[in-house]
């Protein structure tokens, strides 16, 4: 590994990069270390590209401060510099926020050395961790304690708690325990000057003055840098119930999850809508024993788990009288609940396996749209039509959290199809299935956020006033625009505010 300080008295490596600013370099090694600040090509690599490499940029350097003073000093150093910050957790993210553009000035901050979880307290029922600690981990510390840490989706094992708080991320348990956003107590944040925000708290209850950590929570990086958070946590289920279950449409989903909703009101803590796209996908490049819970690969599934926190109450039962009743009424076509936790967890790895299978399959389009809960036929009827109309033979992999109305409806070429002949369709295909979203009153984006990805989008279905007081909002906090440049908000935008 070699230290930016060597890059910067010349870039002796073959693949090192000469930095512009060696002045820089040696204020940032000096607070990290030098071998915490990378230059070389084959060092940054993996800091330059996310998951699907659809972003892959050019960094000025690496940085990866191992605590929220040394975060604070790079990012005071970055400041007066005058060069700007890409914060990154895992770098996981799928809408271009977490990794460099190409100019190769910017600075990536890592937040993978802070890793230490602060304290966890059954009694409060709280977990303060650090901002790179991944999910996976977070998980693992509330289970120590005895206590559930509810956010659970299929990036777990790398996505970190300062990505999933500043992308507000969701997952599969969202219809019980919310958003990230209603998971979070408190936040801990270096702003742009690199002072400290501690806003770390336990309090359930604080109604002094405005509440500063929303505005971090869902940025995408572009107002602080999040380097610690207090959670909520929650009692962790006795005996859960996970049912795969065949449905005659998308209709008839929605009807089941109100049926479920009123039978066992917040035990059902998940309800995953799955096409027969991604199962044949996931079938086909999954891993070698995995098969479809009902034999055949109906059009429509449903993956729903119901929990149950007390022991001496046993969810079965109910869960197969709701089945047995809506079977009777055709909206249930078929239905296997899982005979152990093994067999849960197999039911689990299909749907966890839809992102891979669809990266497995070739150039994917993905949108995580979402739109109020009886839309969702609606919109599934609605933008495959236009896009079947568009593009004959476009391959719908749409799966979702239709408990949140939220769907990843998602597109895979047409067979046959060259790979440069569907990625140059791309854009047409987000209008058509941004406008489907829009007629029915709902999101271009649920989840993933706006990145570089989706501004167009963005700026096209977004209120004008709240894209005006968002500006102002970056303004205001982040004046230089050091973090996170034209992510989320185009820079023009913000550059050219006209007073009040
Ligand atoms: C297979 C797969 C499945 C996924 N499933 C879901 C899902 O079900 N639900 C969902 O919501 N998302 C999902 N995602 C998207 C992604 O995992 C989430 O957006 C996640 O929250 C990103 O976390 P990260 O640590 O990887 O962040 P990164 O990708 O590193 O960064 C994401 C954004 O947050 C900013 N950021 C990161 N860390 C910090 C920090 N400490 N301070 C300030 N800004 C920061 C970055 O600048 C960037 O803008 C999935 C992704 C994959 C690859």
């Amino acid at each position: 590994m070699n230290a930016f300080t060597e890059a910067g008295r010349g870039g002796q490596g073959a693949d090192s990069r000469a930095d512009p600013t060696p002045d820089l370099a040696v204020a940032l090694a000096a607070v990290v270390g030098a071998a915490h600040v990378l230059t070389t090509a084959a060092d940054m690599a993996r800091y330059e590209t996310e998951w699907r490499r659809n972003y892959p940029g050019r960094a000025r350097a690496v940085v990866r401060p191992g605590s929220t003073e040394e975060v604070s000093r790079v990012v005071a150093a970055c400041a007066a510099a005058g060069v700007p910050i890409v914060p990154q957790g895992g770098n996981t993210g799928l809408v271009g926020g977490s990794t460099p553009d190409e100019s190769g000035t910017e600075v990536v901050l890592s937040l993978d050395r802070m890793r230490a979880v602060r304290s966890v307290d059954p009694l409060d029922r709280t977990l303060t961790i650090e901002a790179g600690c991944t999910v996976l981990e977070a998980q693992a510390a509330a289970e120590a304690a005895g206590r559930l840490f509810p956010l659970s989706l299929a990036s777990e094992g790398s996505a970190t708690v300062g990505g999933v708080v500043s992308t507000n991320a969701g997952g599969e348990q969202v219809l019980r325990y919310g958003n990230t956003r209603e998971l979070v107590l408190g936040l801990e944040v270096v702003l742009a000057d690199g002072r400290v925000l501690d806003l770390l708290t336990a309090l359930r209850k604080d109604n002094t003055g405005y509440d500063l950590k929303q505005l971090f929570i869902g940025a995408e990086g572009t107002l602080g840098v999040v380097t610690a958070a207090t959670f909520k946590l929650f009692s962790r289920p006795r005996q859960v119930v996970t049912a795969w279950v065949a449905v005659r449409d998308p209709q008839a989903a929605v009807q089941l999850l109100s049926l479920l909703t009123d039978a066992l009101g917040e035990r059902v803590t998940a309800f995953e809508l799955i096409g027969d796209g991604p199962l044949g996908l996931v079938l086909r490049h999954g891993t070698p024993g995995m098969r479809a819970p009902l034999g055949a690969v109906s059009p429509w599934s449903v993956l729903l788990d119901v929990s149950e926190a007390s022991a001496l109450v046993d969810p079965r039962p109910s869960v197969e009288q709701v089945l047995s009743a809506a079977m009777e009424e055709g909206v249930v076509l078929d239905a296997a609940l899982a005979a152990s936790e093994t067999q849960a967890l197999a039911f689990w790895a299909l749907r966890e396996h839809v992102p891979e299978a669809q990266r497995l399959e070739g150039p994917s389009i993905k949108h995580d749209i979402s739109v109020p809960i009886s839309r969702i036929p609606d919109f599934i009827e609605r933008a495959g039509h236009a896009l079947q109309q568009a593009m004959p033979g476009i391959r719908i992999v749409c799966f979702g959290h239709v408990g949140d109305g939220n769907l990843h409806y998602n597109q895979s070429k047409p067979e046959g199809m060259a790979d440069a002949d569907f990625r140059a369709r791309e854009n047409a295909v987000h209008d058509i299935v941004h406008a489907a979203a829009a007629e029915l009153n709902g999101s271009i984006s649920a989840e993933h956020g706006i990145g570089r990805q989706k501004q167009d989008a963005f700026l096209t279905y977004k209120s004008p006033v709240a894209i005006d007081t968002m500006a102002r909002i970056k303004h205001a906090l982040d004046p230089a625009a050091i973090f996170n440049p034209g992510r989320v908000l185009p820079r023009a935008r913000v550059d050219s505010l006209t007073p009040f």
